[in-house]
């Protein structure tokens, strides 16, 4: 019997893995790909598409309420969880049968099963897969490619088996009336934001005095203070110390000593890598902070293995994986000198409201360049002119300047679809955009977007 030795093995069909897998195999490649779960990995299955749809419905009840100023009569009977559950699954079935459907029309081998690292002699691996059924079968490829991503961090305290991550929210059994979420970073706020639109008492427990930490400080603050505005409750600077059973509920006690009873708690802290039972200890494969430790070839340690996505250090976004894998696959299979870019990366979160930001935050520009300018603007969106409060939700934009040679280095933003407008803003930055081209854009009108054209009063200048 003849084995058929890879070009490339790759294990874990998230994000990365796919899309190396099958740009490698679409070049004439012979290409295996492990994985053990779910086609589209985390992103596709218990992440940035069930979330953006969660976050869709959530909306919905910011038009309902914006309805009636509209002149629309419009009579709400509720809102019911389980549809939401069950579409979301069935378009998660369809995008996996999509999944399914590129692998086999590239010409990648799939096998289904968990994938371990057994030896690496002379640069070439052997890997195991052990389907379902505990049946094991031995692959060997020149080059192996780790892509198993993440997996939710939870930190261990009296009672913390009650709690849920990321991976089980989406398929909540039924929506109950009260939820904490623990965290402050992406996942905690756009989950706050979803409960809280859906009607959900939600508290969001931060240990530190502001959420998003990583974001431009200005950017942070004016989405916390947004978030109190539409209903979440804030409990900064505090932390969970125990949940306990209290009949259908739980009870919590936070470490300022108070107390919290809810439904749901979400723990949303963080995420470490997957490496459980990949065989590390079978090569000579180095982490660096637990990630998977890598070059700018994505070349680990061990000769012949390599790594990408969520695995090792740096951006965990769908976005960085696929090009990650983009690069590999030029750098392996067409010889080619590039290398990933991190520079300029935009990123949003799909709280409520929407956050985008590219670049360097005012913090980070003050480290890098001598002079820093920055225009913002803050305003109430047009959206809401019929509203009959002055409570109505605040948008914010901010853009960061090196003053010395105009270049744009970091655009902000807080308002309805932020992540959209971002992404034509960092194609710009990206090129090198200045602030004068900036002002010499002409404006489309009237949009949320067009602000950022219309800068022209430095802040700390009087106009
Ligand atoms: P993954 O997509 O995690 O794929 C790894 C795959 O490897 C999985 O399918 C896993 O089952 C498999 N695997 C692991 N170990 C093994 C093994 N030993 N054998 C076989 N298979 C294995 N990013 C964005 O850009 N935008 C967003 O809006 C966004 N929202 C998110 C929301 C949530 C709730 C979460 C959790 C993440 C979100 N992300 C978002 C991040 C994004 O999902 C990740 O950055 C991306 O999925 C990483 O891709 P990856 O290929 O590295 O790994
Ligand atoms: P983040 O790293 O964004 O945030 C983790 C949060 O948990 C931080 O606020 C951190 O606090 C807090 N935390 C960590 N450990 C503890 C602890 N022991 N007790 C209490 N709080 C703790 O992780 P997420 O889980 O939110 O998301 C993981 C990654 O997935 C993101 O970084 C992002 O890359 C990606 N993602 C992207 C999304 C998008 O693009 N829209 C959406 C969702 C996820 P502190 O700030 O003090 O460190």
């Amino acid at each position: 019997m003849t084995t058929t030795r890879y070009d490339l093995l790759v294990i874990g069909a998230g994000s990365g893995g796919v899309r190396a897998a099958r740009v490698a195999a679409a070049q004439g490649h012979r290409v295996a790909l492990i994985e053990e779960a779910y086609l589209g990995g985390t992103c596709v299955n218990v992440g940035c598409v069930p979330k953006k749809l969660y976050s869709y419905a959530a909306h919905v009840s910011e038009d309902v309420h914006l309805a009636s100023s509209f002149g629309w009569d419009i009579q709400v009977n509720g809102f019911d969880w389980t549809s939401l559950v069950a579409n979301k699954s069935k378009e998660i079935s369809r995008l996996n049968g999509i999944y399914d459907r590129l692998l086999n029309n590239s010409g990648v081998n799939l096998f289904w099963g968990h994938g371990r690292i057994e030896q690496v002699v002379d640069g070439v691996s052997e890997v195991s897969v052990t389907d379902s059924e505990s049946a094991v079968q031995v692959l060997t490829a020149q080059r192996v490619l780790i892509a198993t991503g993440g997996t939710p961090f939870c930190p261990e305290f009296p009672g913390s088996e009650l709690a849920i991550t990321s991976n089980e929210v989406f398929d909540l059994p039924a929506l109950r009336k009260r939820v904490a979420v623990v965290g402050g970073g992406y996942i905690a706020v756009e989950f706050a934001s979803i409960f809280n639109a859906l009607g959900i008492e939600t508290h969001l427990i931060y240990r530190g005095p502001q959420c998003l930490k990583s974001f431009d400080a200005d950017l942070a603050h004016a989405a916390q203070s947004e978030y109190a505005r539409k209903g979440v409750h804030l409990q900064l600077n505090n932390n969970i110390e125990r949940i306990e059973q209290q009949g259908d509920g739980f009870l919590l006690t936070l470490t300022q000593g108070n107390t919290l009873c809810v439904d749901h708690v979400l723990m949303a802290t963080g995420r470490v890598p997957n490496l459980a039972d990949l065989g590390l200890e079978n090569t000579d494969v180095q982490l660096e902070d637990g990630f998977v430790k890598i070059n700018e070839r994505f070349e680990t340690t061990e000769a012949g293995v390599f790594a990408l996505g969520d695995v090792r250090k740096g951006l965990a976004l769908t976005p960085v994986a696929l090009e990650e894998a983009m690069v590999f696959v030029d750098q392996q299979f067409n010889s080619s000198e590039r290398v990933m870019d991190y520079d300029n990366v935009a990123t949003a979160v799909f709280s409520m409201p929407n956050l985008a930001t590219v670049g360097l935050t005012e913090a980070q520009a003050e480290q890098k360049c001598e002079n820093v300018d920055v225009y913002e603007s803050e305003f109430a969106a047009l959206k809401q002119s019929f509203l009959e409060t002055d409570d109505k939700e605040r948008s914010y934009l901010k853009l960061v300047v090196d003053a010395d040679n105009d270049v744009v280095v970091g655009m902000h933003m807080m308002s309805a679809d932020a992540g959209e407008i971002i992404q034509g803003f960092a194609a710009a930055i990206k090129a090198g955009l200045t602030k004068q081209q900036l002002d010499q854009t002409v404006g489309v009108h009237p949009t949320l977007a067009e602000e950022f054209v219309t800068m022209r009063t430095k802040r700390g200048v009087q106009e």
